[in-house]
């Protein structure tokens, strides 16, 4: 499957706040957006108007960057997200929200998104019991996330485990370290999902 291979940092500091899209990096005084808050690029400091349009634009980039999604599959989550009862956008967020690679992400079992998305393809979890190696898979209430013995035992689990064992997990999630297994107790709500992000600009983006 397609992926952005490109400098992520620019990221960042193109849609004006952190995506945390480089593990610790992004907690420590070498993020690059602590100083360089600034567009990229020889005009990034240059104030300027930002249309509709662009403010539109911007916090589609913003959501489809944060949780590491390319344009086709994330129009599919906004596809998705109006078939189902409620708010599009808020709906199109729970879904992103409940692909397993963020849920990794989300238990302190990666790094960063792009890490949970790695190991999940590498086959190092298990869903309810089985080898599961979709990273886009959605979760649902009361599924069980589990480290494989293998991936348990190896050097880069320890590494994740002292970066990210301390890691608050959401409300939605329950992670017991002592059986390496995650729990989906419910769906996330709105509240559960920290991305800055006025998701009814993207509904409005693609509802024209
Ligand atoms: Fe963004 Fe993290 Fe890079 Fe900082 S270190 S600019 S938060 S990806």
């Amino acid at each position: 499957m397609a992926r952005y291979t490109g400098a992520v940092c620019r990221m960042c500091r193109r849609e004006g706040h952190k995506l945390f899209l480089k593990g610790s990096k992004c907690y420590s005084e070498h993020c690059p957006f602590v100083a360089r808050g600034f567009a990229p690029g020889q005009h990034g400091q240059n104030r300027k108007k930002v249309s509709e349009y662009g403010l539109q634009l911007r916090a589609k980039q913003t959501a489809k960057r944060y949780y590491g999604v390319l344009e086709g599959q994330f129009y599919r989550y906004f596809e998705m997200a109006t078939k189902k009862p409620g708010q599009p956008g808020e709906n199109m967020l729970r879904l992103l929200e409940c692909r397993l690679d963020n849920v990794v992400y989300r238990l302190g079992l990666a790094n960063s998104r792009a890490e949970a998305r790695q190991l999940v393809l590498h086959n190092h979890f298990k869903l309810n019991g089985k080898k599961v190696n979709i990273p886009s898979l959605l979760v649902k209430e009361g599924d069980e996330i589990s480290v494989s013995e293998k991936f348990r035992q190896s050097e880069k689990y320890k590494a994740i485990e002292e970066a990210c064992g301390s890691r608050p997990v959401p409300m939605w999630l329950d992670m017991n370290r002592e059986t390496f297994t995650g729990k989906i107790v419910r769906m996330p709500n709105r509240d559960d999902i920290d991305l800055e992000v006025e998701e009814h600009l993207i509904v409005e983006l693609y509802s024209k």
